[in-house]
C-alpha cells in the first residue's frame, strides 16, 4: 500500500515554545576506553559524545542527525542508561536520572522508550507478536490481569495498523514494515512520554518509511507524545521534526527550530549536509548555498583541536583551530550554530 508523505513537520504551526520541559540533557558525555594501536594493552578514550546539551518539551518531535559516527545513537542510548555517561546529568521531569540510577533509572525506562534500526533484529523470535507487545506491561505494570493485557495488546496493535488476530504470529511472518509496527505497538502500550526513534525508517522502503513516519505523527498528536528522532536522511527528518539538533564528532554543532534550520542554517556543516539532499530540479540546484562535503569524518579517538569541523571546513581560520567555537545565536529565530565564522542565515557565502 502506497501512502502519500504527509506535509513536512517544519510547517507545523503549533506553537510548542511554552509546553512542559520533559526531558534536560547537560553537558552531556560518553567516553570509551577502546584498544588502540599495536598492542591490545594500549587503551584510547574514544570521545562518542562531547559535552551535549539540550531539552525536550512535551509534544514536540527533535530531529537529531549527522553523519554515520557521528556519536547521535550513543546519545540516544546513554540517555536511558545503555551507554556509559562520563560526565553531565539527564533529568526527566525534572529529576536526576542518570546519576540517581536504582529506582530513578527504572521510572525513566517506563516513561521513555525506544525504537530500533531494524525492526526485525530488534523483535525476540521465540516470542510471538502478543508477547513482545505485552512484555513493558508485563514488567511496569505487574497488577494488570491477562485479560486486560490481552485487552490492550490487541486495542494496540489495531491502532498501529496490524490485525488483532495476528497476536500468536511471530516476528519472521510479517515484511519489514509491519515489523516496525509491531516495534511501535511495544514502545507505546505502556503510555510513554518519550520515544527515542532509533533510524527507524532507513532500513524501509520509501513508501513504507512514509506509512511510518505518518503513523508516528498521529500518535503524538493522540497523545502529546514527545520523540527523540535520530537519522541520517534530512528529507525524512523535515517531515516530522519541530526543532533539529546536528551533531559532529560527539558535539552539536547546530540547533533550531526546523524550518529556521533548513532555510537559514548558519553552520558550514549543516549547510553541507542540506544541499547533499537531492533535489530533482536542476535550477533549484544551483541555489546550493554551502561548500559541498568532502573528506572523511576524523576519528574520535584523535579529534581535532578547536573547532571539531575544521578539517573539513572550507572557511577554517587559524582561530578554528585554536578554541571550540561554543552555540550562539545572532538574532532571536536563528538557530543556535557553533562557529567562529558562521554563514549569514539564508544568503550565499562569500568567502
Ligand atoms: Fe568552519 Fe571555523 Fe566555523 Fe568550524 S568554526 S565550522 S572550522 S568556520
Amino acid at each position: 500500500m502506497s501512502e502519500i508523505i504527509m506535509p513536512a513537520a517544519c510547517d507545523d504551526n503549533t506553537d510548542i515554545s511554552q509546553a512542559e520541559t520533559l526531558l534536560s540533557v547537560r553537558n552531556l558525555a560518553v567516553h570509551f576506553r577502546v584498544s588502540h594501536g599495536a598492542w591490545p594493552w594500549q587503551k584510547s578514550t574514544l570521545h562518542a559524545v562531547n559535552g551535549v546539551s539540550f531539552d525536550v518539551r512535551r509534544g514536540e518531535t527533535l530531529g537529531l542527525v549527522g553523519e554515520s559516527g557521528c556519536g547521535k545513537s550513543t546519545l540516544a542510548r546513554a540517555l536511558i542508561g545503555l551507554a556509559p555517561v562520563a560526565t553531565g546529568s539527564v533529568s526527566w521531569r525534572g529529576e536526576e536520572t542518570v546519576a540517581g540510577a536504582g529506582r530513578k533509572l527504572g521510572t525513566l525506562r517506563r516513561d521513555v522508550q525506544m525504537i530500533f534500526q531494524d525492526p526485525l533484529a530488534s523483535l525476540d523470535p521465540r516470542m510471538s507478536i502478543g508477547e513482545i507487545v505485552a512484555e513493558p506491561l508485563r514488567t511496569h505494570a505487574p497488577h494488570l490481569g491477562r485479560a486486560e493485557v490481552e485487552r490492550r495488546v490487541s486495542t494496540m496493535l489495531e491502532r498501529v495498523g496490524l490485525n488483532a488476530q495476528h497476536a500468536a504470529r511471530r516476528a519472521h511472518e510479517f515484511s519489514g514494515g509491519q515489523c516496525q509496527r509491531v516495534g511501535i505497538a511495544r514502545a507505546l502500550i505502556g503510555e510513554p512520554g518519550l520515544v527515542i526513534c532509533d533510524e527507524p525508517v532507513s532500513a524501509l522502503d520509501v513508501s513504507i518509511q512514509a506509512q511510518i513516519v505518518n503513523l508516528l505523527r498521529d500518535l503524538q498528536r493522540e497523545r502529546s507524545l514527545s520523540l527523540l528522532f535520530v537519522a541520517h536522511d534530512l528529507a525524512v527528518v523535515k517531515t516530522i521534526s519541530h526543532r533539529v539538533m546536528v551533531m559532529y564528532l560527539g558535539r552539536v554543532m547546530e540547533i533550531g527550530d526546523c524550518r529556521a534550520v533548513y532555510d537559514g542554517a548558519r553552520h558550514p556543516y549543516t549547510r553541507a549536509l542540506l544541499d547533499a539532499v537531492p533535489v530533482p530540479d536542476p535550477a533549484l540546484a544551483r541555489l546550493r548555498r554551502g561548500a559541498p562535503l568532502s573528506g572523511e569524518i576524523p576519528s574520535p579517538l584523535n579529534p581535532p583541536s578547536g573547532c571539531a569541523f575544521r578539517t573539513r571546513c572550507p572557511y577554517a581560520t587559524d582561530s578554528c583551530a585554536a578554541r571550540t567555537p561554543p552555540l550562539l545565536r545572532a538574532d532571536s529565530g536563528q538557530p543556535l550554530a557553533a562557529c567562529w565564522h558562521p554563514r549569514e542565515s539564508g544568503a550565499p557565502p562569500t568567502d
